[in-house]
């Protein structure tokens, strides 16, 4: 139901398409012929271009877009999507939040929007706002998880593909996609469907058997040519609540080690707070909730070299 569900809210889309036979089109979103959505590609048909298109004018009107991936489930990815958007949104940028984890769509529970349902419009689906960031997820759309549960392989990606294309997201500075965990089909086919993503950020845990994952998200970004954003070690020691001292409960610096060793940033190291338990549990973002706690201010410091990241391709973009 959940699947007809996307369709018949989206169905009522106007075909915007760029099918100009314009030896020069242009996109008819953003206006540039260099953007991709301006004409199709050599090796894809009629319908695979005009599915794209309809894809990519949603994602020019975004300055930057970052996927969070994490090895496996359970590691914080989410918690890191919610604090990195609202580290943004507090830091003066227009942004979205993206949840596209079928198995596991957090994100409306993280931010107390588990009531909200998503509405439709001419344009396609729209998201729900929130302190000024606009928030959609899959969560909202599918309100039976089991059912996600059981769907096959395509079945995801047809709900994934049309998911992405189907949001109004307007004009931002930022995207933060919270991908499905792993490196199979579904963090696959969001990667290769949204160009010209800025990078990605990687979630883990500091064991070892986090780290081995890892290395197969930074492999799995490096075949994909997605740069790697930086490495974040969660749950990186204990930080009691009564005297803040941080305890090594699991043998730490596995990420950093890692990220060290292929040779990518490595962002910093979260500890485990059961301030960030209890904010997520409240429907809160941690780093707005807790701002003035030092993991808070950690967390911070995690940011921001990746907003200093994307004001460098800002430039480069103005005054290339
Ligand atoms: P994932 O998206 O990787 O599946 P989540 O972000 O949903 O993981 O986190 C799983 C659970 O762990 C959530 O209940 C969240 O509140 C909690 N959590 C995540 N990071 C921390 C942390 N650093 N300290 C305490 N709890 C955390």
């Amino acid at each position: 139901m959940e699947h007809s569900n996307i369709q018949n809210i989206s169905a009522q889309s106007d075909d915007k398409s760029n099918t100009s036979k314009d030896a020069n089109p242009v996109c008819s979103t953003c206006g540039d012929k260099e953007c991709s959505a301006s004409k199709p590609r050599t090796d894809e048909s009629h319908e695979e271009f005009k599915e794209r298109q309809e894809l990519q004018s949603r994602l020019c009107r975004i300055k930057h877009k970052i996927v969070v991936l994490s090895g496996k489930g359970g590691v914080g990815k989410s918690t890191v999507s919610v604090n990195l958007a609202t580290a943004l949104m507090m830091s003066g940028q227009r942004v979205g939040l993206l949840d596209v984890d079928i198995h596991g769509p957090s994100v409306p529970t993280m931010l107390g929007l588990e009531k909200e349902t998503v509405t439709g419009s001419k344009e396609g689906l729209l998201p729900i706002e929130l302190n000024n960031m606009k928030i959609m997820s899959l969560g909202f759309l599918i309100h039976n998880q089991d059912e996600a549960v059981i769907w096959r392989g395509p079945m995801k990606m047809g709900v994934i593909k049309q998911f992405l294309k189907d949001v109004v997201w307007g004009d931002l500075d930022y995207l933060i996609i919270d991908s499905p965990p792993g490196t199979g089909d579904e963090p696959l086919s969001i990667c290769q469907l949204i160009e010209e993503l800025d990078g990605a950020v990687i979630v883990t845990t500091p064991q070892k058997v986090a780290a081995v994952d890892v290395r197969r998200s930074i492999t799995f970004c490096h075949q994909l040519h997605v740069p790697v954003i930086g490495v974040v070690e969660n749950m990186s020691g204990f930080v009691c609540p009564k005297c803040g001292e941080v305890t090594q409960i699991l043998p730490s610096g596995g990420g950093r080690l890692i990220a060290e060793s292929m040779n990518v940033p490595f962002l910093g190291a979260i500890p485990m707070d059961p301030g960030i338990a209890l904010a997520c549990d409240n429907g809160q973002a941690f780093i707005s909730q807790d701002a003035s706690t030092p993991t808070a201010e950690i967390m911070r410091s995690i940011v921001k070299p990746i907003i200093a990241a994307g004001s460098v391709k800002k430039q480069q973009r103005e005054h290339p």
